[in-house]
């Protein structure tokens, strides 16, 4: 098997019962193949980025232990968001949805192609996503920009609560 690589996975989900859905999803990937939950932050609800006219969001952070390549772990986060019943190809840009997961980090990896880029691109622009990633990772260092904490600084992050 391949070299096991620290990850980090953004879940947002805002239809659906979207707080249980965090938690099923946190649930899912443990169970991905040659795949373990480290950890997992709590959930925090916000209003949502994009069309304002859709419910709030809750997001929550997982750091998983894979044996699976960036490509085959994208798909089965794909593969994820399908069995939550999200219809990709009728949702405008950052539309309600009952499951995104995204990749953060792949390890140290940098890498960018049609499907995939990781660093994920709003990773250090989006409080609902940085909140809990340095909840459980205090000191993570994103690569080619340096550490996350640095990179947000002290920014306030408004609207943001914990469900839990
Ligand atoms: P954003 O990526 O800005 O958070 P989004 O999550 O709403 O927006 P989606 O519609 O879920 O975007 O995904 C669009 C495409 O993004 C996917 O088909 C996938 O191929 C691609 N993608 C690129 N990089 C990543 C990544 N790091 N994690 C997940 N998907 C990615
Ligand atoms: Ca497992
Ligand atoms: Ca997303
Ligand atoms: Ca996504």
């Amino acid at each position: 098997m391949r070299e096991e690589v620290i990850v980090y996975i953004g879940i947002g989900a805002n239809l659906q019962g979207p707080a249980q859905r965090v938690a099923g999803a946190v649930h899912d990937l443990d169970n991905l193949p040659h795949t373990r939950l480290e950890a997992a932050s709590r959930r925090y609800i916000g209003p949502p980025m994009g069309p304002p006219d859709q419910p709030d969001y809750v997001n929550a952070v997982a750091r998983l232990v894979t044996g699976l390549a960036p490509h085959d772990l994208l798909s089965e986060l794909q593969g994820l968001e399908r069995a939550s019943g999200r219809q990709r190809e009728k949702g405008e840009r950052w539309g309600p949805r009952p499951l995104d997961l995204d990749i953060l980090l792949y390890g140290d990896h940098v890498l960018a192609d049609e499907r995939l880029t990781v660093p994920h691109p709003g990773l250090h622009l989006r409080p609902f996503v940085y909140v809990p990633l340095l909840e459980i990772a205090p000191a993570v260092v994103v690569p080619g920009r340096g550490p996350l904490e640095a990179l947000v600084g002290d920014v306030e992050a408004p609207g943001l609560t914990v469900l839990d």
